[in-house]
């Protein structure tokens, strides 16, 4: 049962009550959910880890947190989970790629930004998926940028440039993980069949082995792959990245939460275990674009995901899901422009990222106003019009608009240097407390699953 805590009332009204929460006291917009302290649960359970799902909002904080639970009018599913926080600083710089990050993240080894599965001096280290194989553990990784992007590459294959994706693709197929899902077909097709790679990697795939699929029906439907067996599934959704999830309706493509699923009911199947990483990808482009919109929209899929991985950990009883955030991207506030308030639930209505509401536009952007309030619930001031259409970049311009609507800031169109929110549920999630560094989410995960970490 939840304890009673004493409340005490300190200075113009602001109430600490249990479990450290706060309101504003005597406040209209005070939501249901506020000040109750922390839930009432059971806790989590204690046996022995024999899966880890790795769950990886790229770009995601404290403040996409924040403003999320007000989007959502309610904690997200992740809050009250919350462990600690780490520090994602690299080896040369106190600002991190997604690569350096992700290698940290999953390697245990602090590198330079850009690099993919090497140390600073370009040794390959090795990867907590790699050593969970070792371990006769099937492995998944999932996202919705191409398979090839950093934060999954960095988990299966070991290369000086993320930009090398053509390079990554061959590694990764290499490296035998079991289920594969995301975008990215052009780094596993041939020039001569307007891919970007040298050979053909989905004959290969399929030659070792794969099941390959191309839509969410197909995905849906491969349900007799069986890993014990030596079977695997790629499935590759788009040419490039998949689509941000408030356009995917209309296309062929699943959501994160059904590639999740999915992947789970695979690799569920191996008696050893299995590592999955999956990772939100789209929430670090909506930062860079400064768009609050694809930020809480691709938050709420990832969140989805979130769902279905703690839904299984609950139910499998030896399943660990750690959620972390690789950095932060965007700055961003909640509040901004000087005013005490945030209004993130805005942005529900709004039906189109900036980008596209940005390639709406004509060539002397005479439609602003029609474009935009097409796709907002906003009125827009004849100087709102001017201010979009004079823009250097119209797509900022929109999304900075959108932004003020919903008093969300932004500081940075890159990433920033701030601690991330670290979240774990499932036996040994209590390892992840306090104030860690991202080099220590790898070897805690290893730890748990009792594999070793770093003899490569
Ligand atoms: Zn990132």
């Amino acid at each position: 049962m939840l304890k009673k805590l004493s409340i005490i009332t300190v200075g113009a009204g602001l109430i600490f009550g249990a479990g450290g929460s706060w309101v504003q006291q005597a406040d209209a917009q005070k939501p249901d959910w506020a000040g109750e302290g922390k839930p009432d649960h059971a806790g989590p359970p204690q046996g022995k880890v024999e899966n880890v799902i790795y769950m990886i909002p790229d770009g995601f904080n404290a403040d996409d947190a924040t403003n999320y639970r007000w989007y959502k009018g309610e904690d997200a599913v992740w809050d009250e989970h919350l462990k600690g926080l780490h520090k994602t600083y690299s080896d040369d710089s106190r600002v991190t790629d997604s690569a350096a990050a992700g290698t940290a993240m999953a390697s245990g080894v602090k590198t330079n930004n850009g690099t993919v599965g090497l140390d600073d001096e370009g040794n390959e280290v090795e990867t907590i998926l790699e050593s969970s194989e070792e371990k006769g553990k099937s492995t998944g990784l999932v996202a919705t940028s191409t398979i090839t992007h950093a934060t999954p590459a960095v988990f299966a294959s070991h290369v000086e440039s993320r930009d090398n994706e053509p390079e990554i693709a061959k590694q990764m197929l290499a490296n035998d993980v079991d289920v594969m899902l995301g975008g990215g077909k052009d780094f596993f097709l041939p020039e001569s069949e307007g891919g970007e790679q040298d050979e053909n990697l989905l004959e290969q795939a399929e030659e070792a082995g794969y099941t390959n699929v191309e839509t969410r029906d197909a995905l849906m439907e491969a349900d007799d792959i069986d890993v014990e067996e030596g079977e695997k599934l790629l499935g590759l959704f788009a040419d490039g990245p998949l689509t941000p999830e408030m356009e995917r309706e209309g296309t062929e493509q699943p959501s994160l939460s059904d590639m999740t699923e999915r992947s789970i009911d695979v690799l569920e199947q191996d008696k050893d275990g299995f590592f999955l990483m999956v990772e939100g990808s789209q929430i670090d482009w909506a930062g860079h674009d400064n768009d609050p919109t694809w930020a809480m929209k691709d938050t709420e899929a990832f969140e989805q995901a979130v769902e279905k991985a703690i839904e299984f950990a609950e139910e499998d009883g030896n399943t660990l899901v750690v959620v972390a955030g690789d950095h932060e991207t965007g700055g961003m506030t909640v509040g901004s422009n000087g005013e005490y308030d945030t209004k993130p639930e805005l942005v529900k209505d709004v039906t189109a990222t900036g980008a596209a509401m940005a390639d709406e536009l004509n060539e002397d952007r005479s439609n602003v106003e029609e474009v935009v309030e097409s796709h907002t619930p906003f009125d827009l001031t004849e100087e709102d019009v001017e201010e979009i259409q004079e823009a250097e970049d119209p797509k900022m311009a929109i999304n900075h608009y959108v932004s003020d609507q919903a008093l969300v800031g932004w500081t940075s169109d890159g990433h920033t240097g701030v601690d991330i929110p670290v979240y774990a549920y499932g036996p040994q999630s209590d390892s992840f407390s306090g104030m860690i560094e991202n080099t220590d989410l790898p070897n805690l995960m290893a730890e748990a699953m009792k594999v070793d970490l770093g003899d490569k």
